[in-house]
């Protein structure tokens, strides 16, 4: 008889959302993982400065409210398993700049749109029109979202077919550089607008990607913003909870060094320390496909053609440094509606967008970066010691330097001559005076904690046409359903891609649909 009947590797947010949500089936789940703290990408250390508590890597929690299998598994987490969201009831994201007094956007549309209107009345029909749009394609966005991705084919078929779909169409297909041209006129804004598309590590040219505005700007609005209360590593740990009261288990500091197969199905999984685990219905696969599938896997129990699709994943094209600060007060802005708005994208111009992802491209560190910041005990004092705060600021560079040195070495200096003297130049109190401690981490130091994070990647993996959708990962296996028996796949890797989503939920129910346990959804 086996151990299990399902056992999930790796836990981070979605393998430990994909446990639970089967153990509350009544399957006896088992998730091993790899380090001390859960989360993976989802984490918070309360070490490196004791008192303060920084999200490692994922913090700010949107996509996981939009996906409605986690809505009812968040009402259990947060009445019996400790789970607080802090919600941004009104300012969410702060876009400073040097001309004028920057554009703030609050929960509330009007009042954004009121902040765009100082640039441009038109800029903030245009904003608001988007917005509005939202309501027509609000559900097939979310079906679609976090469900099994359909055909390439299948949203065209239907769009094509009138006017206005033919329009959404075209404007999916830009880029988000041409799409935020065509539909806004003041640079402001367009600095705006640019940023936030390219946030996720999309290139200011990259086609196909216009959607993400049509998306992102009403979801924003629509959804809310939250962090749980305590750190990111509160929602991992809460779903742990909830695993173990459903009569499952929860190894830490468990890595799994090989997947056990017999006859072309996956049986269960060997650890670094030779303990071995069986599972009799499913073994789902948490960690990064370069990471599993080559060294993970006896020879010869993938297939060649499998393999070169691993070869060819697209880790990513960039990593970012970033700093953690503990600090005596939070940045101050020129304007005090942006110093009350704990979460800034700082972005110079178009221009300077652009060349980031060029000396990306080339392997220079960016000289202008943008710049993420965000300052989470203005809405979550648990996070630090009383009237201290936190601070985590980064940006994106190329994974390799042309010149050859490592992030390792270069990144400090990063840090204090690049990115804290910009960060300066939009809140004059960013000074070295105002920083009680640091913590700095580049591409290479976050793969060594989670080598899910193959080269410091942040998205699991590049969002490109070619490795979204029905492509994610690689073609044929866009389902769940991996490449040997009983073998199912969860994390940034699959369809929707990198986020706090919850997306393990996806995988959960094609196992269930496959057992028989739950009926398909049709649409
Ligand atoms: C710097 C950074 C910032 C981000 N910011 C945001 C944000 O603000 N908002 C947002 O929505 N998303 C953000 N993301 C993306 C998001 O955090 C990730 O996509 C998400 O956390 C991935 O979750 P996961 O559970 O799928 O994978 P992971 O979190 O990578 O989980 C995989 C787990 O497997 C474990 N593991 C590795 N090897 C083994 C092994 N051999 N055996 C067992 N276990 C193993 C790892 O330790 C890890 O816990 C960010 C990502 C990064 C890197």
């Amino acid at each position: 008889m086996s151990d299990y009947d399902v056992i999930v590797v790796g836990g981070g947010h979605n393998g430990l959302t994909c446990a639970a949500s089967l153990a509350k089936q009544g399957l006896r789940t088992l998730v091993l993982e790899r380090n001390r703290r859960l989360g993976g990408g989802c984490t918070t250390d309360d070490t490196i400065m004791p008192g303060y508590k920084h999200d490692l890597y994922g913090s700010s929690h949107v996509w996981i409210h939009v996906n409605p299998d986690f809505t009812p598994l968040e009402a259990e987490l947060s009445e019996r398993f400790g789970l607080r969201y802090v919600w941004a009831d009104d300012h969410i994201t702060g876009h400073p700049s040097h001309d004028g007094p920057g554009i703030v956007v609050y929960r509330d549309i009007d009042k954004t749109c009121a902040s765009i209107a100082h640039y441009s009345e038109r800029d903030a029909r245009r904003y608001r029109e988007i917005y509005d749009n939202f309501v027509d394609i609000r559900d097939g966005f979310v079906t679609s979202m976090f469900s099994p991705p359909s055909p390439p084919g299948a949203m065209a078929s239907v769009l094509e077919t009138t006017d206005e779909g033919l329009e959404l169409l075209r404007d999916f297909s830009m880029s988000p550089h041409d799409f935020t041209m065509e539909n806004f006129e003041h640079p402001v804004v367009q600095t705006f607008i640019l940023g936030w598309a390219t946030a996720p590590g999309i290139r200011p040219d990259q086609e196909g990607r216009g959607e993400l505005i049509y998306i992102m700007i009403p979801a924003i609005h629509v959804f809310g913003e939250s962090i749980p209360e305590g750190g990111s590593v509160e929602l991992p740990n809460a779903l742990a909870r909830m695993v173990k009261a459903y009569g499952g288990e929860v190894l830490t500091e468990a890595p799994v060094a090989q997947f056990l197969t017999t006859n072309g199905s996956v049986d269960g999984v060997r650890l670094a320390d030779g303990r071995e685990f069986t599972a009799s219905k499913a073994v789902v696969n948490g960690l990064n496909p370069k990471l599993a599938f080559p060294h993970m896997f006896d020879d010869g129990a993938l297939d060649r053609q499998f393999l070169r699709r691993v070869e060819n994943y697209n880790v990513g094209e960039f990593t970012i440094v970033r700093a953690h600060f503990a600090l005596h007060e939070p940045p101050r802005y020129a304007n005090d509606e942006l110093s009350q708005t704990p979460f800034q994208r700082i972005y110079g111009s178009v221009d300077s967008i652009e060349r980031q992802w060029v000396d990306i491209q080339t392997g220079v560190a960016p000289q202008d970066p943008f710049l993420w910041v965000a300052c989470w005990t203005l809405k979550d004092p648990t996070r630090a010691p009383e009237g201290k705060h936190t601070l985590i600021m980064d940006t994106f560079v190329p994974v390799e330097l042309a010149s050859g040195e490592s992030w390792d070495d270069a990144g400090e200096a990063y840090i204090w001559d690049v990115q804290l003297p910009k960060l300066a130049e939009y809140a004059p109190n960013m000074t070295e005076a105002n920083i009680v401690a640091s913590h700095i981490t580049t591409g290479p130091s976050i793969e060594r904690d989670n080598p899910c994070l193959v080269n410091g990647s942040t998205t699991g993996g590049a969002m490109k046409l070619y490795q979204s959708g029905y492509f994610r990962p690689f073609p044929g296996y866009s389902q769940y359903r991996g490449p040997l028996g009983k073998l199912y796949l969860t994390g940034p890797y699959c369809h929707p891609g990198g986020a706090i989503s919850g997306a393990g939920t996806i995988t959960a129910n094609v196992i269930l649909e496959d057992l028989g346990l739950r009926e398909p959804d049709f649409f």
